[in-house]
């Protein structure tokens, strides 16, 4: 059967900005020959995200992922159907995801790499298991759970960098859930400001593009920051933990501001920040969600109640077809995406 797949045509190199020319649209044949074990799955949807960026590096300098090699497939999350299958715990018609799923219209898998998922986990909304109820939406909560110290009744102020992503939109509604009384959303655009205050209860948001965020942030934070969800790192982050208070904590998420640049991850911060978060006892651990899969289940049964019964708001930038899917995760770099991003593959 005639397939598409996207392969890496070249790397941005450690200092640039990746561009959809350093991705390949290919046709090429696919045999559905099936050995034991084998499935063939059709993809419906694909994830792009942030931590690509380093696997478009010839050494991605991190020891989790493995970088993508010129010519070949490129991978990542994905949800499928299963459409024939030699293995003995998928079945034809159902519904599978991967962390590794080729960029691919059909691929030919080894079922053990695929977790199988009840459709009503999502209400049928199947890209939600990219983001809301999955990788995005895992990191979120458990980041909050872990390193965020929300407590309910204490009277908190967070501010979360890249709130209106796929992990900064979830991220900034579980503080509130959880019991700050005051959710402020930093991001780069008027839209996603609004969208942040009026879709999702922010308290309020600042756009770092148009705005000055420190005037911002001691308008809209008078009693100071305890909690600090950081996804983005550089400028921000240092205005943000320059105004927080003695014993706050931020969560160490990501840091995608520097992801363009030849620095190593966590990026060095300046002597100035580092003294900052001495002298007020302030905690910045690393967040991973890689080492907190044992308490995956658990959260991702609390995020589809959350999300069923509408206490959490899922927001989505959908795309069509694997043709996009080079310019879908630019775009996603620049902030293009309002919400998780997404890359519809077929229905
Ligand atoms: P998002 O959906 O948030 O998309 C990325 C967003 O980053 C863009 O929409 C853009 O929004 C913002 N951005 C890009 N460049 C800059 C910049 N220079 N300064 C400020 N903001 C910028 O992606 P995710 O939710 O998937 O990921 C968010 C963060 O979480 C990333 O840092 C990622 O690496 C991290 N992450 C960490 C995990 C962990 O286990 N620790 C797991 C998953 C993600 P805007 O318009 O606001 O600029």
């Amino acid at each position: 059967m005639q397939v598409q797949r996207v392969v890496l045509n070249s790397r941005p190199g450690k200092n640039g900005a990746p561009v959809p020319e350093n991705f390949r649209l290919e046709e090429t044949t696919l045999v559905p020959d099936l050995k034991d074990g084998e499935v063939l799955v059709r993809t419906l949807c694909l994830s792009v995200d942030p931590y690509m960026r380093c696997r478009m590096n010839e050494d991605p300098g991190v020891d989790y992922v493995a970088p993508w090699q010129l010519s070949e497939s490129v991978d990542g999350g994905g949800v499928g159907v299963v459409e024939s299958s030699r293995c003995s715990t998928c079945s034809e018609g159902g519904v599978v995801t991967s962390f590794n799923w080729p960029w691919q219209t059909y691929a030919v898998m080894k079922g053990s790499v695929l977790q199988k998922v009840d459709p009503q986990l999502v209400d049928g909304h199947l890209s939600y298991l990219l983001g809301a109820v999955g990788m995005t939406g895992l990191t979120a909560l458990l980041g909050v759970r872990e390193k965020g110290n929300v407590i309910q009744g204490a009277n908190q102020t967070m501010v979360v960098s890249g709130a209106a992503g796929a992990c900064g939109s979830i991220a900034g509604q579980f503080g509130r859930l959880d019991g700050c009384v005051r959710v402020v959303g930093i991001c780069g655009s008027d839209e996603k400001c609004r969208a942040l205050v009026d879709d999702l209860g922010f308290s309020a948001a600042i756009n770092y593009r148009q705005e000055d965020v420190p005037t911002r942030l001691k308008e809209h934070c008078p009693d100071g920051i305890d909690v600090y969800f950081d996804n983005v790192g550089g400028a921000i982050s240092d205005t943000v933990i320059a105004q927080m208070n003695r014993d706050s904590h931020v969560i160490l998420c990501g840091q995608i501001s520097q992801y363009n640049k030849d620095v190593p991850y966590p990026p060095p911060l300046s002597e100035e920040i580092h003294e900052t978060l001495r002298r007020k006892n302030i905690t910045r651990e690393r967040f991973m969600v890689l080492n907190y899969m044992h308490k995956a289940e658990a959260a991702l049964c609390e995020l589809s109640q959350r999300v069923k019964s509408g206490q959490i708001n899922v927001l989505e930038t959908v795309v069509n077809g694997i043709e996009n899917m080079g310019d879908a995760f630019c775009s996603m770099m620049k902030g293009g995406n309002i919400g998780k991003q997404i890359i519809k593959i077929s229905e």
